[in-house]
């Protein structure tokens, strides 16, 4: 039997890295996407390409049914692969830049339905299946965080550094609740990576304008990322769990 991942949002960015990196690294691979299937699908092809395996499937991870659907389509399609082992709680947006004083409630409710209780949500579905208390074998969840869970995100996006805060709260949390029971939780921090999600924040030369400002000059990968991920994933990491880990540069 194949150790199963389900990845949030791996279409692109360093969800799609650390998809491709879990291939290698031996697992079959779920990937998940909300809109961009043929991005979604060519992650899949080159994971097949390669020799792993792999299936791309579509889920608003916002939406408490979508997460619902979702594990069932991975219970279904991975039934004769093998059992979920990994979740990475990786789908996450920004939004356009703002202070607090001009956030509609709107915003701040859409930021944290995907940023938080999505992670919440995909925890829940992920323990009921890995833990020993429910009769699983065992797994390891990395959620991403952010650097601007520290940083606070001041005049930029104080909603998205929250959002991430909760997470590494939830991180710390359910790494005790679940530290006995075969399942091991811990936490990425990126700092400025080059993916689209500046992009999707309105601000699409954000890397290259801040770069020079970032204490290595430069912004992080994608995949700098993703070797993060993967270690926690893996074995290697087994004496891990409630961990954060700066994927930031010194940021
Ligand atoms: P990205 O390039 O914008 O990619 C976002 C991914 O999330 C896409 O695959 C997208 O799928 C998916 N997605 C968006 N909304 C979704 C939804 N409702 N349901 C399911 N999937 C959804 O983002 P990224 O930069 O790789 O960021 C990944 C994670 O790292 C996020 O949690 C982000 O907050 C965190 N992070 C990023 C940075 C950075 O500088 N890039 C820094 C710190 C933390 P579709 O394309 O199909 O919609």
């Amino acid at each position: 039997m194949t150790p199963v991942v389900l990845i949030t949002g791996a279409s692109r960015g360093i969800g799609a890295a650390t998809a491709l990196l879990a291939a290698r690294s031996g697992w079959a691979v779920a990937v998940n996407f909300a809109s961009q299937a043929g991005k979604a699908q060519a992650v899949v092809d080159q994971i097949k390409a390669h020799g792993g395996q792999a299936v791309a499937l579509q889920a608003d991870v916002s939406q408490q049914e979508e997460i619902q659907r979702l594990f069932a389509d991975i219970d279904r399609e991975f039934a004769a692969i093998g059992p979920l082992r990994g979740l990475v709680n990786n789908a996450g947006i920004v939004d356009q830049v703002a202070r607090v004083d001009e956030l509609s409630f709107a915003r701040v409710e859409r930021m944290m339905r995907l940023n938080v209780v999505s992670p919440f949500m995909c925890c829940k579905e992920a323990v009921l299946r890995m833990s020993t208390r429910h009769g699983g074998k065992g797994g390891s969840i990395v959620n991403l965080s952010s650097a601007a869970s520290r940083l606070g995100g001041a005049a930029q996006y104080v909603d998205y550094a929250a959002s991430k805060g909760a997470i590494d709260s939830l991180t710390l949390g359910l790494a005790k609740e679940v530290a006995a029971e075969g399942v091991r939780v811990n936490g990425v921090r990126p700092g400025m990576i080059d993916t689209e999600i500046h992009a999707s924040g309105g601000l699409p030369n954000r890397v290259r304008d801040l770069a020079p400002q970032m204490p290595m000059g430069r912004a992080g990968t994608a995949q700098e990322v993703a070797h993060a991920i993967v270690w926690f994933l893996n074995d290697a990491s087994s004496y891990c769990t409630g961990s954060i880990l700066d994927v930031a540069g010194a940021r």
